[in-house]
Formats: C-alpha cells, structure tokens, sequence
C-alpha cells in the first residue's frame, strides 16, 4: 500500500483525480422503478488504484457497483469502461475485464468448490476447445491464494460462512480480469482472515497492478487499504481522494451520524477512527 503522508491538505486531491479512470458513471441515474437511488452520479475509478466505498447501509453502494458492472442499466447518463459505454458492450467482452463478487452470492445447491470457482473461466471459454492447461491452472491459481485449495473437492454448503466466502473470491480470480469490483467481500470473516484478504487484494493491486474497488463497512480497514476513498450518503458523493487527505472528525459525523476521534494507524500512518458512542460522547 502506498503509506501516505499524513500532512497532506484536506481540499488537495489532484494526485487521485488525474489517474486515468478504468471505468467512470457519467451523469447517471439509477433507479428501480420509480425508486431513484442516486441522481447525476458521476464517479471515476481510478486505473492501477485501490479504491473503497464506504457509506451507511442503504445509501446506495451495492446498486452502484451493480451498474459499473453492467446488471444495473441506468434510467439515464452512461458506465465507461475504458473509455467505452460497457453497455455497447457484450457480457463475454465486459467479464474478460471486470469481475464482480456480489454481495450476497448464492452457489448453485451442491456444487463442488473447484466446479464454482471453475465458472469463473466461463468468458475465457469457446464452444470448440476443451478446458485447457491455462484454465486449470488460473483455477489453481485462484484456490491457492484464496486458502481453499483443501476444500476443492467439498460441497460449497458444506462450508463456513468465511470459507464459503474465500471460494466466491476465488472463482472472481479465476476469471483473471484486471478490473475487480468486490462488495463486502470480507463480511463474515474472523478478523485474521480479513486481514488475509485484504492483503492478498493489496497484492493483487501493487504487485499484479490489478484496478480494484471494494466496498467495505469497516473503516479503519478502508483507510488502511485505499489509495481512493469514496464517500456516499443517500446516493450522493460526499468526498473522494486519499483516505489522509479527506477523513476527518466532521466527515465522518456528517456521513455516519458518529462522534468519533481519529488518530493515527501507528502501522499504516492512515486516519484510525475510534468511535465515540454515547456513553462517552460529549
Ligand atoms: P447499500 O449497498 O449501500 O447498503 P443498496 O444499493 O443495496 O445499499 O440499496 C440502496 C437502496 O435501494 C435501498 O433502499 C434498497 O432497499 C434499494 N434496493 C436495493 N436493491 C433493490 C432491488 N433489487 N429492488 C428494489 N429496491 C432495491
Ligand atoms: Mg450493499
């Protein structure tokens, strides 16, 4: 992770603005039905970056997720990936570039761990070639990081809710896109193999320079692991940039409704966020 500096100015995010965007909503509306969630929304997902979306529940997260990942079709305004509206775009040609781990992914009753995390390779498939070495491989690949190499031969219910979850990270691997759009991907994980994810995703980024953008509920963990905080309350970006440059005391009230103190991570140099609550509060 970049270890950023922790004088950095609250109004400078120039340095996460001029990346280019690997995927951008321009304008849009998204809606279900009459239930608009979020009006003229624009945001840029920075390339090569980490970026994280925090917000209180409801506000809005997993729908935008949901249309940078083209199963959500905006009422109006468009998705960009790379500079293209993703919805000229076919699904084969949208999954060789971006995968989604959907917040609440349900397996196919009784399917296996390595059958799972195998559909990942659908878009690398043809109807003419058999499974091939790469496949086999990228599966592997992906069960190994992943820490379910063990359990390749189990029924995905036979698994705990962590485990379970590591297999749904996997087979988001194994697709072997450069773009990963995770929504909550470390929820029901004991804190150990959070941290275990989180540095596996920070690798996938630094060292494989994978784009990922991640929606998290802790906080202190997305300031530890974003290069590029993104901020929403009831469908509105509230701010963006580092997680140094605009985590504040204020912000945090305004977004979250909390009382907080933020200190400094001693491990990371990023914002640490000690809730208040209202015993404490004065
Ligand atoms: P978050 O991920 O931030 O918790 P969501 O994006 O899931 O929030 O939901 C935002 C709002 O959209 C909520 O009010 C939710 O009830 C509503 N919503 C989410 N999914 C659907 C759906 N499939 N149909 C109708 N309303 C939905
Ligand atoms: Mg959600």
């Amino acid at each position: 992770m970049t270890q950023q500096s922790s004088q950095l100015s609250a109004v400078n995010t120039a340095e996460t603005h001029t990346a280019k965007a690997a995927l951008s909503t321009k304008s849009v509306t998204l809606a279900y039905e009459d239930n608009v969630i979020a009006k003229d929304l624009t945001v840029d997902i920075p390339q090569g970056k980490f970026t994280v979306i925090v917000g209180p529940n409801g506000c809005g997260k997993s729908t935008l997720l949901r249309s940078l990942s083209r199963l959500l079709v905006p009422q109006s305004g468009e998705i960009l990936l790379n500079g293209e509206n993703i919805h000229h775009q076919s699904t084969r040609e949208v999954a060789k570039k971006l995968g989604l781990l959907p917040q609440s992914a349900i397996a196919p009753d009784g399917i296996k761990v390595i059958d799972l995390v195998s559909r990942g390779r659908f878009p690398h498939q043809k109807w003419f070639q058999p499974w091939s070495e790469a496949d086999q491989q990228a599966v592997e690949l992906a069960m190994q990081a992943t820490g379910v190499i063990d359990f390749a031969e189990f029924n995905v219910d036979q698994l705990s809710g962590g485990q379970r979850q590591r297999v749904w990270v996997a087979m988001a691997l194994a697709q072997e896109t450069s773009l990963l759009l995770l929504d909550e991907p470390t929820t029901y994980l004991d804190i150990a193999h959070q941290i275990e994810l989180m540095d596996l995703f920070q690798d996938l980024n630094q060292i494989q320079g994978h784009t990922l953008v991640a929606v998290l509920h802790d906080l202190n963990h997305a300031c530890r692991y974003a290069d590029h905080l993104i901020m929403i309350k009831a469908g509105e970006i509230i701010a963006t940039g580092s997680p140094n440059e605009i985590v504040t005391e204020a912000l945090i009230e305004q977004v979250f409704g909390l009382s907080c103190l933020i200190l400094s991570d001693p491990i990371s140099n990023t914002p640490l966020i000690i809730p208040r609550g209202r015993k404490t509060a004065n």
